[in-house]
């Protein structure tokens, strides 16, 4: 997708703090990080949202799902907890239609989220 943000840090067109990679997947840092750790998760390959993502069918989901958690170790949040965050849709304050994890963590995370 020749507009889409993400598309572009994939093809390394826009600069991006990366912090891990796979062959098909790619984890950079967020630009206005909400917690000490605030990095997304992307599959290269272009999905508006999780819900294209899970249609896809063909393991992706599981191999982002499985980068948010190398992430999380990497980045030494796992063992206190850190959250994973698909928002799906401009109502669930979806900005960017690539689909991407958020992941969280480093500080307490409270219930409900806003
Ligand atoms: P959403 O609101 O779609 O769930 O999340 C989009 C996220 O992308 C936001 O947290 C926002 O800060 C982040 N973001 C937007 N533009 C850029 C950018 O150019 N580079 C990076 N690294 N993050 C971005």
């Amino acid at each position: 997708m020749n507009d889409c943000l993400f598309c572009k840090i994939v093809a390394k067109e826009m600069p991006a703090e990366i912090v891990y990679e796979t062959g098909r997947t790619l984890a950079f840092r967020d630009i206005n990080p909400q917690a000490p750790t605030h990095v997304l998760v992307i599959p290269k390959g272009h999905y508006s949202d999780a819900a294209a993502l899970a249609d896809a069918d063909d393991g992706l989901a599981d191999e982002v799902l499985k980068a948010a958690h190398a992430v999380a170790v990497m980045e030494g949040v796992s063992e206190d907890g850190y959250r994973v965050v698909f928002n799906t849709g401009a109502g669930a304050g979806q900005t960017v239609f690539h689909v991407h994890a958020h992941v969280l963590g480093g500080r307490a995370l409270t219930w409900p989220p806003g």
